[in-house]
């Protein structure tokens, strides 16, 4: 009697999780980093839209970026969607419990997925100053870019991803020798080591997870690295690679 009861108790909790209508995130879940409140659909607006828009940034579709608008649009939906099917959940577009207990395990407290760093992605200070940006967008930059990496080694089979560099402030990029307006310099440009799978296996795998540039070898300076970054307009060029 008392399993019985216990049984149709859990069957009430597991129908309450999946509901439609559930429009609250199961609050067991909650998380340091960020918390969704409310299930997101097309047409939802907000800080936490901008908030999920970060989190599937890397899921664009082959050579598309993702606005980080807080506008819940068709294309932030197609992006829900394929970060659904690349976990093999429900794909339905709709951001609801199911979806954020998925981002809740990918990030950590300080709000990065789980396998970057902001350490790794700022080899030049510790406070993001300095360069073409305000610290804060340069910081924000480079999470945006960490998700997008997240997904593309997701896509990878979950191999890790050798990130040599991002962030420049104008004195650490003259250094280096970057070109004048590098991406660097606003936070979003990455720097790939070739790790196990080698420079073309990134670079291609590159063009579906939102990074208009991507430079990589047979590109001027780019034989021993793939550069991947945000900018207005496409720019993609690893000639050795077949990417351009
Ligand atoms: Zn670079």
């Amino acid at each position: 009697m008392r399993l019985r009861i216990v049984l149709s108790l859990l069957g009430l909790v597991v129908g309450l999780g999946v509901a439609p209508a559930a429009a609250q995130a199961d609050p067991v879940a909650a998380d340091a980093c960020y918390t969704w409140g409310r299930t997101l659909s097309q047409g939802a607006s907000g800080e936490d839209v901008r908030q999920l828009q970060i989190r599937v940034a890397g899921y664009p579709g082959y050579g598309a970026v993702l606005g980080i608008d807080g506008s819940f649009g068709p294309a932030t939906k197609a992006a829900v969607t394929r970060f659904q099917q690349a976990y093999g959940l429900g794909a339905d577009g709709i951001a609801g419990p199911a979806t954020f207990s998925k981002l809740y395990a990918l990030q950590d407290n300080d709000c990065t997925p789980v396998n970057f760093t902001y350490a790794e992605l700022n080899r030049c200070n510790s406070d993001w100053s300095g360069g073409n940006v305000s610290a804060a967008t340069a910081r924000a930059n480079a999470l945006v870019s960490m998700w997008k990496l997240q997904a593309m080694r997701h896509a990878l089979g979950d191999r890790p991803i050798t990130v040599n560099g991002g962030f420049r402030s104008v004195t650490c990029n003259r250094n280096v020798g970057g070109v004048a307006n590098s991406r660097h310099l606003y936070g979003d440009a990455v720097d790939l080591g070739a790790g196990s799978m080698g420079f073309c296996a990134l670079a291609k795998q590159a063009r579906n997870h939102g990074f208009a540039e991507i430079l990589g070898p047979g590109y001027t300076g780019h034989n021993d690295h793939v550069h991947v970054a945000h900018r207005s307009g496409r720019f993609w060029s690893a000639p050795n690679c077949g990417v351009s």
